[in-house]
């Protein structure tokens, strides 16, 4: 490739999050707060050693049967009286949810990785729909109409003068920056649209194929709220998320928590398996008693199993998104954000990659220094620097050569040494 425009892009965004001192007083009281959490929460747990590498074979045994666990589920869900859909690539997930959602509708949304994969915000966005974000640190970076910093708290490079600021825009009136007060902005402003919301959207933590529960895992309570108090819930998920049993389930839900946040077990964990139902008036079945009549659970492919077959990445799907590598990788505790593009750190270049294209993830391959860090931390031992390895091998393959680097290759072809420079006379004398 002659041009570097593809890398352009991605220098001056990493160019910008360097030099901003918010972004990095934010992301470092975030860092240490993440950092001694999760190191008392690992040293009360030490049964955890065990657990994690139960559910690296749980998750190596579920992507190898993959194809499978999918039927499984959707006919689990359509059993319980729910509907499943399998969404090939990102524009079919888009149309599935758009035309469950309906046009000039009220949607809340508790945050989803998988969400932001396909786009699902702008899509729903043409239809005249209004879409909310729910959890604090989405709505957040929703009003501020940024992107999310971090896969479990999105908001985490905006400091707590900035979210006032934010706030005070949002009421128009000035707001306090004392954390506790700032939240409660968020709680009463969002109460009034899940209560009146026509659709809630969630995506899943984990799946279990046998009974077609979806879990979510969450702390602020909002999912609960999302999945619950809309008449129609629709859930939005990987198809990599689904493990065979309810017990396998169970064993990843023991792992995230503490690699996540910090915390021995998450505040709220639902468990839904179909819609909400009544048989208490003369045990005639009545579909949509307290919370939503219809359940929908569009399972997203989108390169995942282009990513199972191929050797060298299918690690990758073993991920279950705790982001503790993030928070542990040197480059992220400076710049922050996503190397690639929805999908953070180094395991998110490969993600991106699979699900977005090379263009992207090409331009930001090189911010990974290989430092290991990553597969040091990761409950999985996902090898992250191999893969990135491996994809900047593909990309170079593919035509991806930083300039700098295409001059020095073309040096050695032609003159023999990287420096550009002639056959000196002394080194052909001897
Ligand atoms: S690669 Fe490992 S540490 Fe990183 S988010 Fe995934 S499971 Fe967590």
């Amino acid at each position: 490739m002659g041009s570097d425009d593809w890398l352009a892009f991605k220098r001056e965004e990493f160019k910008r999050w360097m030099e901003d001192e918010r972004r990095r007083t934010g992301l470092s009281r975030a860092v240490a707060a993440y950092t001694s959490a999760k190191a008392k929460a690992l040293s009360r747990l030490p049964e955890l050693e065990e657990i994690r590498r139960e559910v690296r074979k749980i998750k190596e045994r579920s992507i190898q049967q993959m194809d499978e666990l999918v039927k499984i589920t959707m006919d689990s869900v359509r059993e319980v009286k729910g509907e499943a859909y399998l969404a090939r690539d990102a524009e079919e997930a888009r149309e599935i949810v758009s035309d469950l959602t309906g046009n000039g509708k009220l949607v809340v949304k508790s945050k989803s990785l998988t969400g932001d994969e396909i786009g699902i915000n702008e899509a729903l966005e043409e239809r005249g729909n209004s879409v909310y974000e729910t959890d604090l640190g989405e709505f957040i970076i929703q009003l501020r109409k940024e992107k999310p910093t971090h896969i479990i708290n999105p908001s985490v490079h905006v400091p707590r003068e900035e979210v006032a600021k934010t706030f005070s825009e949002l009421l128009g009136r000035p707001v306090s920056s004392e954390i506790p007060a700032l939240v409660g902005i968020a709680r009463d402003y969002l109460r009034e649209k899940f209560c009146h919301a026509d659709v809630g959207i969630t995506g899943a933590n984990v799946v279990s194929a046998k009974t077609g529960t979806i879990f979510i895992v969450e702390n602020e309570g909002n999912a609960r709220f999302v999945s619950n108090a809309p008449p129609k819930h629709i859930c939005l998920t990987g198809i990599e998320k689904i493990v065979p049993t309810l017990s396998d389930a169970f064993k990843v839900l023991q792992v995230l928590p503490p690699y996540a946040t910090g915390v021995f077990m998450s505040a709220y964990v639902s468990m839904i398996t179909g819609p909400s139902k009544t048989a208490d008036i003369e045990k005639t079945i009545v579909y949509g008693a307290h919370g939503p009549k219809e359940l929908h659970l569009v399972l997203l492919d989108n390169g995942r199993s282009r990513m199972a077959e191929d050797e060298a990445f299918r690690e990758a799907l073993y991920c279950i998104r705790c982001g503790g590598c993030m928070y542990e990788c040197p480059v992220y505790r400076i710049i922050g954000g996503s190397f690639g593009n929805n999908y953070f750190g180094g395991i998110g270049l490969i993600w991106s990659a699979f699900t977005t294209g090379d263009e992207k993830v090409a331009a930001a391959v090189d911010a990974c220094t290989k430092c290991g860090r990553c597969k040091e931390v990761c409950p999985l031992e996902i090898d992250t620097p191999r893969m990135v390895e491996r994809l900047k091998q593909s990309l170079v393959k593919g035509g991806f050569v930083q300039p700098k680097h295409a001059e020095i290759m073309e040096s050695i072809l032609k003159k023999g040494n990287p420096f550009n420079e002639d056959e000196r006379e002394d080194r052909s004398r001897g």
